[in-house]
C-alpha cells in the first residue's frame, strides 16, 4: 500500500509510512536505517529514543519476570499467568478471572517475590490461618535468604508475635503474609503502610466488611480524601476520574464467587480501573439428550451404561423418594439428598455411592452446592425443571395478572396496583374460561393447561446450572458430561429447547440420535487428561471489534467475567476452554483523510498518490467530526473532544498483553480499513495480529471465524481508499460549485448523495411524463381494478376466462437492499431507521452481517430453517435453497430457529434486553421472509380473465385458491374472488390522476 499516518510513529507519536509500520519501524525522522539488527539500539545511537524506550523496557522487565518464574518454580508460565505477568510487569490491577487449578496463588507469590529484588514492598492476604502458614512456608522454600518476609496468624507464639509486631513497627520486611482477619483488626495501622503489591486470594471474605476496601485502597497508596471524593461521586451515579498525577501500587485480587453487593466496589473501577470480577464460565462440554417418555425401564437401562457419577434430579421430593426406592430395588448404590445430604454427598465425593438423588430447584443444594466435576459425569432430569403457576382467578401469580390487564388495557402499563386489586378487576371484566383464553394468547411459548388450570415455564437457568454440574474447566481441561431429560410432553420440551438455545446456544438431541457407548468414551477421556501431568495450553486473546455493542454481546455469549477500563476504552474479559479472552471496540473508524494538504489529503509523490490519514476527533458537544490535530472544536470551540488517538494508544497498550491478537470488525470494505488502520498502530508493537470475519454475533459464529484467519487483505482496503478519495474529491469540487452557485458556505455533496442526486432529477422527469388518468374499480365480487382513461360504464363483462394450476417459487432472502425497501415500507419507517435497527438486531446477535447484496443461504442458515420449521410441526415444507453460490456472504437471516413471537415472550421474561417492538418487526419480517425462502413452492389455482368495459379490453391474473401450502404460510398471498361468464356489477368507481409521487422510496422503487 502507499499511504501515511499520523501519529503512529511508535517511537515520536508523529507521521509515519504504512510501508514503515508494517515493519515494526518508526518514522525516517526517527531512523533512517532501513533494517537496523536493534531498533532500540539504533535509536539510542541515534539520540531520537523517546516512546520506543517503553516497549523496550517493557519487553525486557517481562522476559525478566518471565525467567525468574521459571527459575524459582521450575516451570514456565501458564497463559494466565503469561497475561498477569504482563499487567504486573506495566503496573496494572486487575481481578485474576481464572478456574481453579492455573496457579494463582503462586503467581502472587512469585509476583511478591520478584518485587522483593528490586527492594519493592507486598502484602499477601489470605481468607485462612491455615494457607497463611502454607504461604509463608513455601515462601521460604523460595526465597534465597535476602528476601524479608514477615507473616501473622493468631496461633503464633507470644515471642514470635513480639517479633512480629517490632518488624512490622518499623516496616522492616519485604513480603507481609497475613490473614483477612489481620485486616479488619488492624486497619488504622496498614491504612498508615503503603505497598507497591497488594494480592488479595479470597475477594469474597475481605468484601464482606465494605471498611477494608478502603484499607485495601489506602495500602497500595490512595489517600483516604480521594476515596471520599471518588465515593461522593460515584453516590452521584457519576464516573470518578483519578487524578493523573496519582500513581498507585498494585491491587490483584482472585475473582468472587458471589456478586459484590452495594456501590463501594465500584472504588476499584475508578481509582483503580478494574471491576471485581465474578467468574461465570460458560465454558462447557455437554451433550444433551432427550428421552420423549418417563420410562424407568429406559431410566435403568441408562443407569447400567453410565454406572457412576450420576445426578438425578426429580421434580418433587415425593417424586425424589419414590424413584430412590426404585432404584434400590435394583440393587444400584444411591443416596438421597433431602434428609442426609452432608453424609451421602461425602460417601458419592469418594466413590461409596454412584448416584445421588435431587429436586430441581434453582437454589438446591444439589443444584448449586455441588461442585465436583472430577465426579460428576451426568445429569438425568425426571422431568423439566419448570416453574408452575396456577391460573385460577384466587391463586394466580401477580406477574400474570397485571400481564393480562396491560395487555387488554385494563390497566395502564406504568400502574401497578396490588394483587387484590388486579384479581378483582380480573373477575369483572373476564370469566375463568376466558381469563385463561387470553393467558393462551399473550404468553407464548410456554404451555398452558387448560384441564389444570396451570401455567408452566420451563426453568432454562435452573437446567443450565443443574446440566453444568458435569462439565467445567478443571485443570485448564474442559470436562464432558451428559445431561439426559425425561419429558414427554412436547410443548414443555420445545419451550425448554427454545430457551437452551436462546441462552446458551445448546441444541438438545433426541435419543435416536446419541451414541451413548461413545458419549460414555469422551466423557471418560477427557478426564483422563486432568490426572497426569499436563502441558498448559491455555493463552490469551484480544478481539478487536469496531462497537462496543459488539463487544458485550460477544463478551456476554463468552462467559464475561470482567471489565477493565484502558484509557477510554473499556475491556471485557471471559474465560473459555482456552484461555481468557479479552474484547473491546474500536468506536467505528479511527483515521480519516486529512483536509489539508495534498489535493483533498491526497499527495503525488513519484507520480503515486499516497493518501494522507489522521486520527478522527469528535467533539463530545456538538458531534462534529474533524482530523486536524487541534484541541478545540472548530464548530462550536468546545475542548471537549474525543481523539482517536487515545482509543488507539490503549489498544496498543493492551495488544502488548495478549497473546494473539485478532481484529474482527464487520466483513465488508470499511471494515477492513479500520482494521487495516489498527494494524498500522499495533504491528509496531506488537507481531501476531490477524483479521477474521464474524458473520453473526453469536457463539458459533465466532467458532466459525476462527476456523479462517487470515490477513488484512489489501484488495479490500484499496476499495475503501478509492471510494474514500473518490467521495472526497467529487465531493469536494462539488460542493465548490454549489456553494459557488447557492452563495451559501455549507453546502456539501458527497459522491454518493451526488450520484444519486442526479439519477433522482432524472427519474422525476420521466415520471412526470407518465403522468395519466386512472379509475379505480371495485366490482360486486370484490375484486379491485385499476383501469388508464376515465371510464363511464356501470358493468364489465368476462370475455374470456381460464383457470390453470401453477406452482409459485418464493422470494429470496432479504439483502441490505431489498429489507431496506420493503422493510421502511412495511412497516413505515426512515430508511436509515431501518439500518440502524438492522445494526442493532445484528450486533446484538440475532442476525447475520445486514451489509449484503449476496442472497446466499449457508448450510447452517437452511438448518435454522429446518430447525423452526420441525419445531413447528412442518418439516414437510422444508426445501433448503442456497440461491447463490458465489462468496462467503450471506443473506440478511435470524441466527437462530426462534421467531418474533417467542422472543418477544423473552424479553417479557426478561432473558433478554432492550429490544423495542420496532426491532421485534423488523425480525419478524426478516425470520418470515428467511423462513419462506427455505419453504416449498405453494401450488395455486390461478385464473386468467379477460374483461370488457368502455370497449376496453382488460387482462387479469388472480390466485383463486391455493391447492398446498408452502413459503404462504410466512408471507401470504392473496387469494381473490372468482369470476365467472357473466357481468360484474361496478359498485364503486373512482377517478385519479397518477401524480408524480415524491417520496425518495417510492422514486427509487419505480420502474419504466
Ligand atoms: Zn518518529
Ligand atoms: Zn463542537
Amino acid at each position: 500500500m502507499n499511504s501515511k499516518y499520523h501519529h503512529s510513529c511508535i517511537n515520536c507519536g508523529g507521521l509515519n509510512t504504512d510501508e514503515r509500520n508494517e515493519r515494526g519501524l518508526p518514522c525516517e525522522v526517527c531512523l533512517l536505517e532501513e533494517s537496523p539488527s536493534d531498533i532500540y539500539r539504533a535509536l539510542l545511537e541515534r539520540k531520537t529514543l523517546k516512546e520506543y524506550r517503553f516497549y523496550h523496557d517493557f519487553w525486557n522487565e517481562y522476559e525478566d519476570f518471565r525467567s525468574f518464574f521459571k527459575k524459582k518454580f521450575r516451570k514456565d508460565l501458564t497463559g494466565y499467568q503469561r497475561l498477569w505477568a504482563k499487567r504486573i510487569v506495566q503496573g496494572k490491577s486487575f481481578t485474576m478471572v481464572a478456574p481453579t487449578g492455573v496457579g494463582k496463588t503462586t503467581f502472587g507469590m512469585m509476583t511478591a517475590l520478584w518485587l522483593a529484588r528490586k527492594g519493592k514492598k507486598s502484602a499477601l492476604v489470605f481468607p485462612t490461618v491455615a494457607l497463611v502458614k502454607q504461604t509463608l512456608e513455601r515462601l521460604q522454600k523460595f526465597s534465597d535468604g535476602k528476601v524479608k518476609i514477615l507473616g501473622f496468624y493468631s496461633s503464633m507464639k507470644k515471642e514470635e508475635k513480639e517479633k512480629f509486631e517490632k518488624s512490622f513497627e518499623e516496616d522492616d520486611y519485604h513480603i507481609l503474609v497475613f490473614s483477612t482477619q489481620f485486616v479488619s483488626k488492624n486497619r488504622e495501622k496498614l491504612s498508615q503502610k503503603r505497598f507497591d503489591f497488594v494480592f488479595v486470594d479470597d475477594v469474597d471474605a475481605v468484601l464482606k466488611a465494605s471498611r477494608n476496601i478502603d484499607t485495601l485502597l489506602m495500602m497500595v497508596g490512595i489517600p483516604e480524601e480521594i476515596i471520599r471524593k471518588a465515593f461522593s461521586t460515584i453516590k452521584q451515579g457519576k464516573i470518578y476520574e483519578r487524578p493523573k498525577s496519582l500513581k498507585p501500587g498494585i491491587l490483584v485480587v482472585s475473582s468472587a464467587t458471589a456478586k459484590p453487593r452495594g456501590i463501594r466496589p465500584l472504588l476499584f473501577r475508578d481509582l483503580l480501573n478494574f471491576t471485581v470480577g465474578r467468574l461465570v464460565s460458560v465454558a462447557r462440554n455437554i451433550t444433551h439428550v432427550r428421552i420423549s417418555s418417563r420410562s424407568k425401564e429406559k431410566l435403568i437401562e441408562l443407569l447400567e451404561i453410565f454406572r457412576d457419577g450420576i445426578l438425578i434430579f426429580a421434580q418433587t421430593e415425593e417424586e425424589g423418594k419414590e424413584l430412590y426406592e426404585y432404584l434400590k430395588r435394583f440393587k444400584f448404590n444411591v443416596g438421597e439428598t433431602w434428609s442426609e445430604f452432608e453424609k451421602n454427598f461425602e460417601d458419592f465425593k469418594v466413590g461409596k455411592i454412584n448416584i445421588l438423588i435431587g429436586v430441581q430447584a434453582y437454589y438446591g443444594k444439589l443444584t448449586r452446592g455441588v461442585d465436583l466435576p472430577e465426579r460428576i459425569k451426568y445429569v438425568i432430569f425426571w422431568g423439566t425443571p419448570s416453574m408452575r403457576f396456577s391460573l385460577e382467578f384466587d391463586r394466580a401469580p401477580r406477574f400474570v395478572l397485571a400481564r393480562v390487564l396491560k395487555e387488554m388495557g385494563l390497566i395502564k402499563a406504568q400502574e401497578n396496583p396490588d394483587v387484590e386489586e388486579l384479581r378483582k378487576i380480573a373477575k369483572e371484566h373476564l370469566s375463568q374460561k376466558e381469563f385463561v383464553e387470553k393467558i393462551k394468547e399473550i404468553f407464548r411459548g410456554v404451555v398452558v393447561k387448560d384441564e389444570d388450570l396451570e401455567l408452566i415455564i420451563p426453568d432454562v437457568y435452573t437446567y443450565i446450572q443443574a446440566s453444568g454440574r458435569s462439565s467445567r474447566i478443571l485443570n485448564g481441561v474442559l470436562v464432558k458430561g451428559v445431561s439426559v431429560i425425561f419429558e414427554e410432553d412436547e410443548e414443555i420440551f420445545e419451550s425448554l429447547k427454545t430457551r437452551l438455545l436462546l441462552i446458551a446456544e445448546e441444541e438438545i438431541i433426541e435419543e435416536a440420535e446419541a451414541n451413548w457407548k461413545e458419549l460414555v468414551h469422551e466423557v471418560e477421556e477427557s478426564r483422563k487428561r486432568i490426572e497426569g501431568e499436563l502441558t498448559d495450553t491455555s493463552k490469551s486473546l484480544l478481539i478487536i471489534v469496531e462497537s462496543p455493542t459488539k463487544a458485550e454481546t460477544l463478551s456476554r455469549f463468552l462467559g464475561r467475567a470482567s471489565s477493565r477500563k484502558e484509557r477510554n476504552i473499556i475491556v471485557h474479559e471471559a474465560v473459555t476452554g482456552e484461555g481468557v479472552i479479552l474484547f473491546t471496540a474500536t468506536r467505528g473508524h479511527v483515521y480519516d483523510l486529512v483536509t489539508k494538504g495534498g489535493i483533498h489529503g491526497v499527495e503525488e509523490e513519484d507520480g503515486k498518490f499516497v493518501p494522507v490519514y489522521n486520527s478522527l476527533k469528535r467533539c463530545r458537544d456538538c458531534g462534529y467530526q474533524f482530523t486536524e490535530d487541534r484541541d478545540e472544536c472548530p464548530v462550536c470551540s468546545s475542548k471537549n473532544i474525543d481523539d482517536k488517538t487515545e482509543t488507539l494508544r490503549a489498544l496498543r497498550e493492551i495488544s502488548l498483553e495478549a497473546d494473539e491478537i485478532l481484529v474482527a470488525t464487520d466483513p465488508d470494505v470499511e471494515g477492513e480499513k479500520i482494521s487495516w488502520d489498527v494494524t498500522q498502530y499495533l504491528l509496531p508493537a506488537t507481531r501476531s495480529l490477524r483479521r477474521i470475519e464474524m458473520h453473526e454475533i453469536t457463539r458459533y459464529g465466532f467458532k466459525k471465524a476462527r476456523e479462517s484467519v487470515r490477513f488484512v487483505d489489501f484488495n479490500l482496503v484499496k476499495a475503501q481508499i478509492v471510494r474514500r478519495v473518490q467521495d472526497r474529491w467529487i465531493g469536494f469540487e462539488l460542493s465548490g460549485k454549489l456553494q459557488k452557485r447557492f452563495g451559501r458556505s455549507n453546502l456539501s455533496a458527497g459522491r454518493v448523495q451526488s450520484t444519486v442526486l442526479g439519477w433522482i432529477v432524472e427519474r422525476e422527469e420521466e415520471y412526470k411524463k407518465s403522468e395519466k388518468d386512472f379509475t379505480l374499480l371495485v366490482l360486486e365480487n370484490g375484486v379491485n381494478l385499476e383501469v388508464e382513461g376515465k371510464i363511464a360504464d356501470d358493468v364489465v363483462t368476462v370475455v374470456e376466462l381460464q383457470e390453470v394450476e401453477e406452482e409459485r417459487n418464493p422470494l429470496p432472502p432479504y439483502t441490505t437492499s431489498s429489507a431496506l425497501s420493503e422493510i421502511s415500507q412495511k412497516l413505515r419507517l426512515g430508511v436509515q431507521e431501518v439500518m440502524d435497527i438492522l445494526q442493532d438486531l445484528f450486533e446484538k446477535g440475532f442476525i447475520t452481517y445486514h451489509r449484503t447484496d449476496s442472497t446466499r443461504i449457508s448450510l447452517e442458515g437452511q438448518n435454522v430453517a429446518r430447525t423452526y420449521l420441525r419445531k413447528i410441526g412442518k418439516e414437510d415444507i422444508f426445501m433448503g435453497r442456497s440461491w447463490s453460490t458465489e462468496g462467503a456472504h450471506e443473506a440478511i437471516r435470524p441466527v437462530k430457529p426462534i421467531d418474533a413471537r417467542e422472543l418477544e415472550e423473552m424479553v417479557e421474561e426478561g432473558l433478554i434486553a432492550d429490544l423495542t417492538k420496532k426491532h421485534l418487526r423488523v425480525y419478524e419480517l426478516i425470520f418470515n421472509r428467511f423462513l419462506a425462502s427455505q419453504s416449498a413452492a405453494v401450488k395455486v389455482k390461478k385464473q386468467i380473465v379477460t374483461v370488457d368495459v368502455d370497449g376496453k379490453r382488460i387482462g387479469i391474473e388472480q390466485i383463486v385458491e391455493i391447492l398446498r401450502d408452502g413459503w404462504n404460510l410466512f408471507v401470504p398471498l392473496t387469494v381473490s374472488p372468482r369470476f365467472e361468464h357473466r357481468n360484474y356489477k361496478i359498485k364503486e368507481k373512482s377517478f385519479t390522476k397518477n401524480t408524480p409521487f415524491l417520496s425518495l422510496l417510492r422514486l427509487l422503487l419505480w420502474k419504466k
